[in-house]
């Protein structure tokens, strides 16, 4: 998890600074939860009183609550201090070509309540389904700050609108405007951003693989390839709203064709279907499941029984990955790779190779001291948790990475 700037100096008038100071304890319960005043106030640089005070402060306000007593270090075993994970909900909603899941989420961004349902090809069925849920987290969550939504595709992340989510054929979908056709509850706020976005936030906020890096690439590998990008510690989106699609550069001029139009794009030739495809076009037994998600869970199986063809198709599946990552660190010249998504679950079987395809072609140089690691989420939630985080923001804004 990403440190903080401890002890720093901030100036500005009387009432700018103590809302400074605020966020700056917020973020620490939040980060070192459960903690005691005599430690928040060693840790942020304030002094006690100030740090009494403003505690008691964010207390009668419903952010913070005291929640049991710590170890004594001589005399009294200290009050602990954290988050009230009631203070404030978010309803994320994470859709992904096959599946579409909406979850209630506190100001930790646990998961209260979830439900799932098969994504609908039509987005306004889409949408109108979404807010039935929504409707129904609203009347047991009050408190719900903001509903937000992961999305696999291009977003205009200003206007609310998806421009374009190749994967599942949709141009131009409003979102703002369906949705609220449907939702009760017409005075919450939404959001909506790339799924690949939320997944490198996520991690950078509650991951363990994010230390102090401020370069940071993350590729999220499921039906398609998206990349969430963090330079100079900034969330990068692009003058369009498109940085990060990797997923749709061309390494086969000619190649196979793409949902997007195209031919040879990258995602063509290391994302879950692509093994699913590549296993069914050669093997005499099909793989099992309803669906691309559920074929490639079948096809991880296989590849752990050690079934030869599936071995050789992840194994093909990691060079290319290894390939589309060299150049993506050649333009980049990140700190960090995250490789997430369902891919993810095959990460024993491509390690090896992808990490060695890229120091193969790596421009030189660039690949001194670059860590490329697998998430520390469980495959395919990342950007979902990502948008809950998103939700909460305003608690705890200006002290992480700006988005
Ligand atoms: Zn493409």
């Amino acid at each position: 998890m990403r440190r903080l700037i401890e002890g720093k100096i901030i100036t500005g008038n009387q009432s700018k600074i103590k809302d400074i100071n605020k966020q700056l304890l917020l973020v620490m319960i939040r980060q070192y939860q459960p903690i005691s005043r005599v430690e928040l106030s060693e840790k942020s640089g304030l002094n006690k009183s100030t740090v009494s005070k403003l505690i008691r402060e964010l207390i009668n306000e419903g952010y913070v609550r005291e929640n049991g007593r710590g170890e004594s270090i001589g005399g009294r075993k200290p009050v602990l201090l954290d988050i009230n994970p009631y203070a404030i909900k978010t309803i994320a909603v994470g859709i992904s070509v096959n599946t579409t899941t909406v979850v209630l989420a506190d100001a930790n961004s646990h998961i209260e309540k979830e439900s799932s349902f098969d994504t609908i090809s039509d987005p306004k069925d889409e949408f109108y389904k979404i807010a039935e849920i929504s409707n129904e987290f609203y009347k047991e969550g009050k408190n719900i700050s903001e509903i937000v939504f992961s999305i696999p595709g291009i977003v205009d992340v200003k206007n609310k609108v998806i421009k374009f989510a190749p994967n599942l054929h949709w141009k131009n979908i409003r979102v703002d405007e369906i949705f609220r056709e449907r939702l009760e509850f017409t005075d919450i706020p939404i959001s909506i951003d790339n799924e690949a976005n939320f997944s490198v936030l996520a991690e950078s906020w509650m991951g363990n693989i994010v230390k102090n890096e401020e370069n940071i690439v993350y590729i999220l590998i499921n039906e398609g390839i998206g990349t969430g990008l963090i330079i100079n510690n900034r969330l990068f989106r692009g003058y369009n709203y498109s940085a990060g699609e990797f997923g749709h550069m061309i390494i086969n001029e000619g190649g196979r064709k793409c949902q997007c139009g195209n031919f040879g794009c990258w995602e063509r030739y290391g994302s879950i279907k692509v093994a699913v495809d590549s296993y069914n076009l050669e093997s005499p037994y099909h793989l099992r499941g309803k669906n691309n998600e559920e074929m490639f869970d079948s096809f991880v199986d296989n590849c752990n029984k050690g079934d030869k063809l599936a071995i050789k198709v992840a194994e093909d599946i990691a060079k290319e990955l290894g390939v589309g990552i060299a150049n993506i660190v050649n333009g980049l010249d990140p700190e960090l790779v995250i490789i997430g998504g369902r891919m993810v679950k095959l990460w024993d079987h491509i390690k090896d190779t992808l990490i060695r395809t890229v120091e193969e072609h790596a421009i030189f140089g660039s690949t001194v001291n670059l860590r490329i690691e697998p998430t520390s989420f469980k495959a395919g939630t990342s950007s979902i948790v990502g948008a809950a985080v998103y939700g909460v923001r305003k608690l705890y804004s200006g002290y992480h990475i700006s988005i």
